[in-house]
């Protein structure tokens, strides 16, 4: 059985994220469009996850948790974990290592936390898309002891990928997934030209900052893949 998905979605915590990206508005979304399972993963934070695994049960759309870590040379890993104790663990270690800036609203915008019901329970006043003082490699470890998967996100883009910043996959981390991002329309065309990238396994996300952008019911997985990624440990 296909399992429709898209595992980059950002809310509201996330200050470039839309004052709409509430935890009902976009799980709701996600099942007007047909996704069986998706991921609220955040900049450097997993606070509005509970939330919105608490949605995903009431409308039957399997909410993942997940989380966009930014390292230290600036590349963005997409991180999802089995469990959301497993990405709570993880999200604390990211924190500590986020540097202390304050977040400028009028800047960046707000962000919110929010329960099952869209309330705002609270503002982080650290700025979450800063660069966290943890490398590639202490972040996979990181999330390899969480149990997570690593995933360099969106490879093709020009800027905040490994691609971009360091110019290479490092061979030396035990890396199996990578994240293309809805600009490449032909992943077949892409992966041509990048033959070095055909090893891994490819996930096609939105990187939604706001509802629109979701995906359609367009990327899938066999469901048997999904369960042998997360070792059964999700879509209980
Ligand atoms: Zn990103
Ligand atoms: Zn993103």
């Amino acid at each position: 059985m296909m399992l429709y998905y898209d595992f980059h979605i950002h809310s509201a915590l996330s200050p470039c994220g839309d004052a709409d990206m509430t935890p009902n508005n976009i799980v709701g979304m996600a099942s007007i469009k047909g996704l069986d399972a998706i991921a609220v993963s955040d900049h450097n934070t997993v606070g509005n996850v509970r939330a919105a695994m608490e949605v995903g049960k009431e409308l039957g759309v399997t909410v993942i948790p997940g989380m966009e870590v930014e390292t230290e040379e600036a590349v963005h890993i997409l991180t999802l974990y089995p469990t959301i104790e497993a990405a709570e663990y993880a999200a604390e270690e990211v924190y500590k290592k986020l540097p202390d800036v304050a977040n400028r609203p009028d800047i960046f915008g707000e962000q919110c936390y929010m329960d099952s019901e869209d309330n705002i329970t609270g503002y982080e006043s650290k700025l979450l898309i800063s660069s966290t003082m943890m490398s590639i490699e202490a972040l996979f470890d990181l999330v390899k002891t969480a149990g997570g998967l690593y995933i360099p996100a969106h490879v093709d883009k020009h800027s905040y990928s490994m691609l971009s910043n360091l110019g290479f996959m490092p061979e030396h981390l035990d890396i199996k997934y990578i994240e293309l991002s809805k600009r490449v329309a032909s992943e077949t065309e892409y992966l041509e030209n990048k033959p070095e990238l055909k090893k891994y396994k490819v996930f096609r996300d939105s990187d939604a900052h706001y509802l629109g952008d979701i995906s359609e019911r367009i990327n899938s997985f066999d469901i048997d893949d999904i369960y042998s990624i997360f070792k059964g440990g999700l879509l209980t």
